[in-house]
């Protein structure tokens, strides 16, 4: 286990949300007792942060980055600001990687978003001068639909903090500071990701088979996925090998095709044609290679893609890369949870089906009834959990992977409750039943807060068991028990993933 006393070189004391912390550079935090109140179990002691979800480390419920970036940045600049960790480790917690950016700042810097304005525009800066020269391109792309609520004075005050942001851009410190595998990877991501976990007991994914493991010890996701890609090593998929099976399906569909194409500013290992649609794909024997060629895509407004030949893991997520495999006699290409031929990739692709989304309009959740038993009365009862969101179009998002900020309160908010409570009128024969949620006062806490209760004792949920219980249900999630309740207000969430169209 990872020491937390140790590499540090400064200590600031902060107040976050009422509490008091202690906070160290290395990303530590340790939480206070309340003045004249008892110590609290969780109190005085440094940890990392006690679980993971999201990808992010958190602290009785507070995300631990926002602590950090607190303490050492200071209060973030407007309520709209977010923490972005610049190297996208959303573990890596030392305040050098931590900085408050407004959500158009964060937008801007998704290499796809900036790579599509400085194609349409000429550069980001051009774009942020005159936003509206965008107009009309919103609804050439779902992902263009956050441009419409870019203000003029916001588009100024972004304009004069983009140098700055870009001095030290993502994708810079991904490559200088961090090799972008390690990046992208998880491995050998260095001591601050380990977590210390205060609990004799928590609860982890394993990422190979979704299946709970308690350890006594460390549990961290980054030894899990290197465990996952020892699993699926394959003999590299060679150049050559690519090429001629790449040209051989050129010649089987009678589409145009040129071998190591050059254009003006880029290049490709083969630029394939049918009819007016073009596409140019390139295979790289690593992300970072990819990356290297980043800036170039867009240019010529050509369709580009990258093609990982010796992948590690598929999820590249916000890049145009996949990851080939062999199948057989053929190969796949692996977009998120979905694998396709090559071919049919290369058709997609011309066709214009795959598809970078970033935003998903969230018009239903996916929610357990879980039943438990009150820790006074015994008696059986249940609480609602939100586990899946599900966009207009059908598609299932995991919670877990949402970013914490764009989300609406999925558990006391007052439209799932009032939701969640008409299904359960309208499903009698499911046999839920559930306590009030309401502010109830914990002794353990020695503060009132909104709970799940008893309903014949009212008796409280406390949170700690409630949290728990949560973290288990992320992993455990029985996939079969699951209600799908419909929202009245829809809601927009980022996400980035890439999808392959029918
Ligand atoms: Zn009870």
């Amino acid at each position: 286990m990872i020491d937390v006393n140790q590499e540090y070189t400064r200590e600031v004391d902060c107040e976050y949300k009422g509490e008091k912390y202690k906070v160290r550079d290395n990303g530590a935090i340790l939480r206070m007792p309340r003045e004249g109140k008892t110590k609290r179990p969780k109190d005085q002691i440094w940890t990392f942060g006690e679980t993971i979800s999201r990808g992010y480390a958190w602290f009785c419920g507070e995300a631990v980055h926002r602590i950090v970036a607190v303490a050492f940045l200071g209060e973030p600049p407007t309520k709209q600001h977010v923490v972005d960790h610049i190297d996208t480790n959303r573990q890596n917690n030392r305040p050098e990687n931590l900085r408050w950016l407004t959500k158009l700042e964060n937008i801007l810097l998704n290499p796809i978003t900036k790579a599509k304005i400085e194609y349409l525009c000429g550069s980001v800066e051009e774009f942020l001068d005159n936003p509206s020269q965008l107009s009309g391109h919103e609804n050439e792309d779902a992902n263009f639909a956050w441009m419409r609520a870019v203000s003029s004075d916001e588009a100024r005050n972004t304009l004069i903090s983009w140098e700055k942001l870009l001095n030290k851009s993502r994708m810079e410190i991904r490559s200088r500071e961090n090799p972008i595998e390690e990046w992208i990877f998880g491995q050998n991501r260095g001591n601050q990701n380990e977590m210390n976990f205060i609990d004799d007991v928590e609860f982890a994914v394993n990422e190979d088979t979704k299946k709970v493991i308690s350890e006594e010890d460390v549990v961290i996701s980054s030894v899990l996925s290197s465990k996952v890609d020892e699993k699926v090593k394959e003999r590299p998929i060679s150049k050559t090998e690519f090429m001629s099976a790449a040209l051989q399906i050129c010649e089987r569909e009678g589409w145009r095709y040129k071998k190591y194409y050059k254009a003006d500013g880029w290049k490709a290992d083969v630029f394939i044609s049918k009819e007016n649609q073009s596409v140019a794909i390139s295979a790289f024997n690593s992300v970072s290679a990819f990356i290297k060629s980043m800036p170039k895509i867009g240019l010529g407004g050509v369709k580009w893609y990258g093609l990982i030949l010796s992948p590690k893991k598929d999820d590249v997520s916000e890049c145009p890369c996949f990851s080939l495999h062999r199948n057989e006699n053929i190969m796949d290409v692996a977009i998120a949870d979905n694998k396709v031929s090559l071919d049919s990739f290369i058709k997609k692709a011309l066709d214009g089906k795959i598809e970078h989304i970033t935003r998903a309009n969230i018009t239903a959740v996916d929610v357990l009834f879980e039943q438990i038993e009150c820790y006074f009365c015994h008696e059986p009862h249940y609480i609602h959990y939100v586990r899946y969101l599900i966009d207009e179009k059908g598609k299932k998002w995991d919670l877990a992977y949402i970013d914490d900020c764009d989300l609406p309160d999925l558990r006391f908010g007052k439209e799932i409750l009032e939701v969640v409570k008409s299904y359960i009128e309208n499903h009698p024969e499911k046999g839920v039943v559930m306590g009030e949620v309401k502010k109830r006062y914990s002794r353990t806490m020695e503060q009132s807060y909104m709970s799940f209760g008893c309903p014949k004792c009212d008796g409280i949920l406390g949170d700690f068991h409630l949290r728990d219980l949560e973290m288990r249900l992320i992993y455990e999630t029985d996939e079969q028990k699951m209600d799908r309740i419909q929202l009245k207000r829809p809601f927009e969430v980022t996400v980035s993933e890439w999808v392959v169209k029918d």
